[in-house]
């Protein structure tokens, strides 16, 4: 079944301890729909200005993603630039150039209006109420957000929730949001606002997913090597997003929640592994079954 992903796309500059490179395809969409990608068709909605590589909509369009939604519009192409500090966890933001982003209304072709899964990744949250307004009826909508939309449209985002059946966002992202130093009671708080599951991202400590009555933790893959940390949220919940659509069933349960995060965690360690999505493009299902197995491993303990 198909997965609809709507949020940036962007032309980015990266800048690491040891390397920057710059224009390089990202933006949370990008990211979410060839983590998608991986398991099943995806309908993506986004904007681009009229100087967007037009290899960049190839290799899209090469990954089964259905473009009908993407928006290209006189102007430039929404631009980011971030700077890892050496820890490689802390980023700032050096400079946003929204360009035809600030303009961006996402209209969803008639064809997408029924897909089953939706994945409402970073954008302002008004925009993401404003794609669930022209579904008919989802099965399961994850939204993802950023501490931005907590500082300045924190209304926009409560009044989302309540039509969210997954949040995702990062560790520092829920204490801002609810105020509790503990994620354990940040997670339930957030749960009370309508999601009924939330998922906490702690880097490269792993993720924390919230159910009624249900808690699960996920590791994150012992990396060596991180490369540009750029997009990892997002393509974990694209691997998500694909994973449920994959499996396609009525109701997903929380086994189905427990597997997909592991697949998002998979499919977001290897994106760190190289600059923008190039370690993406090389991945085979294999890797990600492999490291699958091994993220299984890693997290077995026998009964005393
Ligand atoms: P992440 O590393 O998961 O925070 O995502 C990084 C991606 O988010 C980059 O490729 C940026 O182009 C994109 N991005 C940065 N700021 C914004 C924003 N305000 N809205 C949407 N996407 C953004």
């Amino acid at each position: 079944m198909s997965v609809l992903v709507v949020g940036s796309i962007a032309l980015d500059t990266v800048k690491t301890p040891v390397e920057e490179h710059a224009d390089l395809l990202g933006g949370s969409a990008s990211y979410a729909a060839v983590g998608a990608s991986f398991f099943g068709p995806v309908n993506f909605v986004g904007v681009v200005g009229d100087d967007f590589p037009s290899e960049h909509i190839e290799f899209l369009r090469g990954r089964q993603i259905n473009l009908e939604g993407l928006q290209t519009v006189p102007g430039k192409t929404f631009r980011w630039s971030g700077e890892y500090m050496w820890d490689l966890n802390t980023r700032e933001t050096r400079s946003v150039e929204l360009n035809v982003f600030e303009h961006f209304n996402p209209t969803l072709p008639a064809r997408y209006t029924d897909t089953p899964y939706v994945l409402l990744a970073n954008i302002a949250p008004k925009l993401q109420s404003h794609v669930l307004d022209q579904m008919q009826r989802p099965r399961f909508v994850i939204a993802d957000t950023m501490d931005l939309w907590i500082n300045i449209a924190k209304d926009d985002l409560t009044a989302l929730l309540s039509r969210v059946d997954l949040l995702i966002l990062n560790d520092s992202e829920a204490r801002q949001f609810t105020g509790e130093t503990s994620l354990i009671r940040a997670g339930a708080r957030i749960r009370k606002l309508g999601p009924k599951y939330v998922a906490i991202k702690k880097g490269e400590h792993g993720c924390l997913l919230f159910g009624q009555d249900q808690f699960f933790s996920c590791g994150a893959y012992p990396l060596e090597d991180i490369h540009d940390p750029t997009g990892a949220g997002d393509t974990f919940a694209g691997g998500l997003a694909g994973y449920l659509a994959s499996r396609g069933g009525e109701v997903v349960t929380f086994d189905d929640l427990r597997r997909g995060v592991v697949y998002g965690s998979v499919l977001a360690s290897f994106n760190v592994e190289a600059f923008s999505l190039e370690r993406l493009r090389t991945l085979t299902q294999n890797d990600i079954d492999e490291r699958y197995s091994m993220f299984r491993l890693m997290s077995q303990f026998e009964m005393l």
